[in-house]
C-alpha cells in the first residue's frame, strides 16, 4: 500500500503517519520524490484497510500496489534511483557506467595490468571474482581473500571502484571491506538468506538475473534486499536459458526497457555472459545501450586463451578500448553519455 502525501505535507504530519503505521505492526518506507513524498507500507494490508488513513492531515490518497514487488516498483517511486558510489560514479544517471575486468582475479600482476588498461579505455569500475561459482567443483574456485587484496591494490593504483561477487553469507564482512559493490551472481539470485544479509548491510548490491528466472522473480529478489532497508540495488541482465544453444545464454534485451517501466532501479547489461562469445559482446553491448541500459559489465583479459575462466567470452584490452569508442555514438543517440 502507498500513502501519497500532499505536496504541502509537513514533517510533523509525515512523522505522525509513520508513528501510526509502526504502531499497527507494519513497516513504513518514506520516499521523498522531487514533487511529493510517499510512504510505502509493507505488511499485512488488511490491518491498514481498517484504518481511515485518508483522513490524516497531509494525506492526499491511499493506493494499493497490486504488483507482488512493492518497494522495487515504479508505483512506489516514480523517479529513477541513482546509486551513488562517490567520486562522481553514479549508476542510473545520464552517464553510463562501465564495469570491466577479468572473470576471475588470477594474480596480482595480471589484475593490475588489466585495471590500468580498462581505466585508460574509460571504465569506471573494475570487476573480478575472488569467489567463483563454478559448475564443476574441480574448476578454479577463485583466490578468496587474497584475490580481494589484489582488487584493493588495483583500486589504489587506478582509482577504479570494485565490484566482486559474494557467494556465502559468512563472507559478507570480508567482501564488504574490499568491495564498493557486492555482486550477487545469477546462481544465487534466489538465495534469500544472502539477499537479506546484503539488504541489512547497506552496501550497494549488483543483483544478476538468474538464468531461469522471470522478470517478476528477478524483481522479487530485488525486493528482498530493499525490504531490509538497502535501496542501493543495481539490476543486471546477463542472459537466460532458452532452447537456443548456439550461444551460452540468450540475451533478453526485452528485459531492459521492460524493467525500466516496472521499476525505478538502475539496470545494466552483461553481454559477456549473455552471449558467451567475445565476437558477440560488442554488438550486444551497443544494443543494450540503445535499449536504455544504465551501464555495462564486460569481461576483459590480456590473454583470453589462458584465462582461468570465461576466456572465450573475454575481450582483449584493445578490443575493449575500441568498443568504448564505438559506444559513444550509440550513447549520444539515446541521450546518454559515456
Ligand atoms: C560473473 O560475473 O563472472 C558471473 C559468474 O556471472 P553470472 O553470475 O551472471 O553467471
Ligand atoms: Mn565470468
Amino acid at each position: 500500500m502507498i500513502i501519497v502525501l500532499r505536496p504541502d505535507a509537513t514533517k510533523k504530519q509525515i512523522d505522525h503517519i509513520v508513528f501510526k503505521v509502526k504502531k499497527l505492526g507494519l513497516k513504513p518506507w518514506v520516499s521523498s520524490g522531487v514533487e511529493r513524498t510517499i510512504i510505502g507500507v509493507i505488511g499485512e494490508e488488511d490491518v491498514l484497510r481498517s484504518q481511515p488513513l485518508e483522513v490524516f492531515p497531509g494525506v492526499e490518497k491511499v493506493l494499493s500496489i497490486l504488483k507482488p514487488y512493492k518497494l522495487a516498483s515504479r508505483d512506489f517511486k516514480k523517479d529513477d534511483t541513482i546509486v551513488d558510489l562517490g567520486d562522481d560514479v553514479k549508476i542510473g544517471a545520464k552517464n553510463l557506467v562501465v564495469m570491466a575486468g577479468p572473470c576471475s582475479v588470477e594474480n596480482e600482476k595480471l589484475l593490475i595490468n588489466i585495471a590500468k588498461k580498462v581505466k585508460s579505455a574509460g571504465a569506471d569500475i573494475l570487476r573480478g571474482g575472488a569467489f567463483k561459482p563454478r559448475t564443476s567443483p574441480y574448476a578454479f574456485q577463485g583466490l578468496g581473500e587474497k584475490g580481494l587484496k589484489y582488487l584493493a591494490k588495483a583500486k589504489k593504483e587506478t582509482g577504479l571502484k570494485i565490484v566482486t561477487e559474494l557467494m556465502d553469507v559468512r563472507d559478507i564482512d570480508m567482501v564488504s571491506k574490499y568491495a564498493d559493490i557486492i555482486q550477487i551472481g545469477a546462481r544465487n539470485m534466489q538465495n534469500f538468506n544472502l539477499l537479506k544479509e546484503v539488504g541489512k548491510s547497506k552496501k550497494p548490491a549488483l543483483l544478476k538475473r538468474g538464468m531461469s528466472s522471470t522478470v517478476k522473480e528477478f524483481l522479487m529478489s530485488a525486493e528482498y534486499i530493499l525490504s531490509e532497508g538497502n535501496f542501493n540495488v543495481i539490476l543486471c541482465e546477463r542472459g537466460i536459458r532458452t532452447f537456443e544453444d548456439a550461444t551460452r545464454f540468450t540475451f533478453d534485451i526485452n528485459a531492459i526497457p521492460l524493467i525500466k517501466n516496472l521499476s525505478h532501479l538502475p539496470i545494466i547489461a552483461d553481454p559477456s555472459h549473455a552471449t558467451g562469445k567475445w565476437g558477440l559482446v560488442g554488438p550486444c553491448a551497443k544494443a543494450a545501450v540503445a535499449a536504455g541500459a544504465d551501464g555495462l559489465m564486460i569481461e576483459v583479459h590480456p590473454n583470453p586463451e589462458e584465462a582461468l575462466s570465461d576466456g572465450e567470452q573475454s575481450l582483449w584490452p584493445e578490443n575493449f578500448a575500441k568498443l568504448m569508442d564505438e559506444l559513444e555514438a550509440v550513447a549520444t543517440a539515446v541521450g546518454r553519455e559515456i
